[in-house]
Order: structure tokens, then sequence, then C-alpha cells
């Protein structure tokens, strides 16, 4: 079921998410729904509050990006619980977007190397080292479940020029492809 994404000014991206129950009811459909909005979308990443569940529960697909990154062919995964415990590594720019921020690309330093924690669909645990890529998508998700969104990472300067479109996000004004839930509706 694909579901409508929340978009800036919704006050669930702004909540720390909390650690699911391991007996969570539904886990598994909300897993497929939350990749089925993703694909719809057009994401590489989707984080649960985006679907206005405040919980720790983030979906990736990287295999988008075969064509320029081969070694994520086939790279669909769930993170449960998910927690990043190191950022290290050599700060790298590169541009991002959000779902929750339709029309809004900026370019984002992040460490290309984390520590995360976190289980998989399967609820195995994991601890692991991430490097490259997937270690932006990462840290830009996990960011999702602290509250923080990538225009945070900006400075006050270029979050000064993106007023006028996060304004009319406020309003209701957005405009994609995607179903969307503005704070206006
Ligand atoms: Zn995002």
């Amino acid at each position: 079921m694909i579901l409508p994404i929340y978009v800036y000014g919704q006050p669930v991206l702004r909540k720390v998410a909390e650690d699911i129950e391991l007996d969570y009811p539904n886990l598994k459909e909300l897993i497929d729904n939350m990749f089925e909005t993703m694909d719809k979308a057009d994401g590489v990443g989707l984080a649960a509050p985006q679907i206005g569940l405040p919980i720790r529960v983030v979906v990736i697909n990287l295999d988008v990006l075969a064509e320029d990154f081969p070694e994520y062919k086939g790279f669909r995964k769930a993170y449960v619980n998910a927690h990043i415990l190191e950022v290290g590594g050599e700060e790298v720019p590169m541009d991002e977007g959000c779902l929750s921020l339709p029309g809004i690309h900026e370019t984002v330093k992040r460490g290309n190397k984390i520590r995360v924690q976190y289980l998989d669909e399967n609820l195995e645990a994991h601890d692991e080292i991430v490097e490259g890529y997937l270690a932006r998508v990462m840290q830009h998700e996990f960011d999702h479940l602290e509250g923080k969104m990538f225009i945070d990472h900006l400075s006050p300067l270029r979050r000064q020029m993106l007023k006028g479109k996060l304004n009319a996000m406020l309003k209701g004004k957005v405009s994609c492809t995607y179903k969307v839930k503005t704070v206006h509706k």
C-alpha cells in the first residue's frame, strides 16, 4: 500500500523516534508499505517518521544506482531500531534531496565512514562499519529518526535562501508527483 509522505512542517518530522518492541504488530507489512511508498516516489531511502510514525524503522534502496555504483546491485534493505554510534572519515560534500522537502536540493557535508547498530528485517542484530555512498544515505535517513532534516546541516545563509520555499510548504504549496501530507491539510 502506498502511503502519503509527510512533508516539512509536520511535527512528527521533528520528534526523536523510539525503538520498537520485537513483537511490533505487522512489522513486515509496514516495511513492505515503506518500500512501495519509496519506490513510487523514486526515493533511495525512507524513514518511518516520513509516513507519520515516530519509530526507528528505515528502508533503503540503492539498486536504482547500480549503473553508477555496481556494488549496490540488488541492494534493498530495512533497518529496525537503527542507531549511528560514530561518524568519522573524510568530510565529503554531495548534493542531497529529501522526499519530505520536495523541490529542494543542496550540498551537504558528511563524514564518509560510520559505525551503525540495527536489526535487519529478520530482527537479527548487526554492528557494522559502513563507508561511501551508503554511509551518506544512512546518515540522511537515520537523521530523520533524531528529528533532523538535511537542511539542518546547511549554513544560516543557505537556509535563509530557502525560506520562501519552506514557507510555501508550510502553506501546503507542494509540487511533486507523489502523494503528500502537508501540515496545512
Ligand atoms: Zn529525507
